[in-house]
């Protein structure tokens, strides 16, 4: 037998653990005309009582077994603390990090797999489920006001977009996103989250996870009384769009779940949901990177998020891309950036003496690379020069020819 979980509430922890000693001589006299047996030696014991002050947690005893409240528990592969908070979650999640990068970095530097849309696809495919992984469990249920839990998602995903891209560490997170049509960790962690649910409640369970969950945060409420939860969508700002919810199916169809109305309704909705929840969150991605502050190099190309952002790359050799990632997003290893970067004796004044090295000056102006400018075939701002396949191709050979960067 493997893989029980038993759980109840109450208002305190002992009576707690008295109904689940109860659940487990069911359970043991269930067990004995089975054929079957636990092994109260390895079972967990954790209660989930959010923030309270009172230390003591009653411990259990099993077949004369002792056994101590633990302060967190894996349970089908996701870390659950007493607060039933993300916290340790978290923590396991960014000891995994190092290891998903090494991976990642080690398939994208191998011959066959040289290229942004390689690593791109990579990380979407097996890293990033890898890191969403039940959601359902952990995730809060409005990510973005938990900023804490938030900014830790982004700078993970952080880390893999300069891998996949290789961008300079000081390039803003928002603009590689962009750059990569990756959206937002913290909000493809959320979509999931609300499939899981939604999932769930198609097939039927809707109402005794919401019980649970309500039950729950009430009772992490510190210090204060039980307040149901309405169930009314949090207020919008202009131009946000209303998440969509899920339509259950009635009692009367769920009640025979192999039958072909249900599959069929089950698909529908489901269906439906999908392409509706990744519309809303298309649009807070979009609505977010309008508002940014950050990343505004890479604004003035795409000032939506758009699967375009990815021609320019399509094909291309990783130190390809790499280069015209850093000219597009001005961090690049000109004087101007590494000055404002604080590269310890490097001035901002280019070498010829004219002026500050920045992208305009390197790629139009500066008299040391008249010779090589003839690549650049008559191109006369940034903008055009960064802008389509055909033009950012000559930049970066420009920026070969040149030498400056080796
Ligand atoms: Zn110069």
């Amino acid at each position: 037998m493997d893989d029980i979980s038993l759980l109840t509430y109450s208002n305190s922890t002992k009576r707690n653990v008295q109904n689940l000693q109860k659940a487990y001589r069911k359970c043991l006299k269930w067990a004995r005309t089975h054929g079957s047996r636990f092994n109260p030696n390895k079972s967990e014991l954790i209660h989930f009582v959010g923030r309270k002050r009172k230390p003591y947690r009653a411990p259990i005893t099993l077949e004369g077994e002792k056994i101590e409240p633990s302060k967190s528990i894996r349970l089908l592969g996701v870390y659950l603390d007493e607060a039933l908070s993300y916290k340790v979650h978290l923590e396991v999640l960014n000891t995994k990090v190092p290891a998903l990068l090494a991976a990642l970095r080690s398939i994208t530097s191998s011959t066959w797999g040289t290229t942004l849309e390689a690593a791109r696809t990579l990380y979407r495919g097996a890293i990033r489920p890898v890191l969403a992984y039940g959601a359902l469990l952990w995730c809060p249920e409005d990510l973005e006001k938990a900023k804490g839990l938030s900014k830790s998602l982004q700078s993970i995903q952080g880390r893999f977009l300069r891998t996949i891209t290789g961008a300079y560490k000081a390039t803003s997170i928002e603009a590689l996103e962009i750059e990569a049509f990756i959206e937002p960790l913290d909000l493809y962690i959320e979509k999931s989250a609300s499939q899981g649910i939604a999932r769930q409640a198609l097939r039927g369970y809707n109402s005794d996870g919401k019980q649970f969950r309500e039950a729950l945060r009430n009772r992490f409420r510190r210090r204060r009384r039980p307040t149901p939860r309405t169930s009314l969508p949090s207020p919008r700002g202009p131009g946000e769009p209303e998440k969509p919810g899920i339509t259950e199916i009635s009692a009367a169809i769920l009640a025979d779940k192999s039958s072909e109305e249900y599959r069929t309704l089950f698909y529908a909705r489901w269906g439906k949901y999908r392409r509706a929840l990744e519309a809303f969150y298309a649009t807070k991605w979009k609505n977010r990177w309008g508002k940014s502050d950050k990343g505004r190099d890479i604004a003035i190309y795409h000032p939506h998020p758009t699967k375009k952002a990815l021609d320019l790359y399509k094909n291309r050799p990783k130190p390809f891309s790499s280069m015209l990632i850093q000219l597009r997003t001005r961090k690049i290893g000109l004087n101007s950036f590494l000055k404002s970067a604080r590269v310890p004796g490097i001035e901002a004044l280019c070498e010829c003496q004219k002026e500050e090295e920045t992208i305009e000056h390197f790629l139009f102006k500066c008299p040391r690379w008249e010779e090589q400018r003839v690549i650049l075939n008559g191109l006369k701002t940034v903008k055009e020069a960064l802008e389509t396949r055909e033009n950012s191709e000559k930049a970066v050979k420009y920026l070969l020819a040149t030498k400056r960067l080796e």
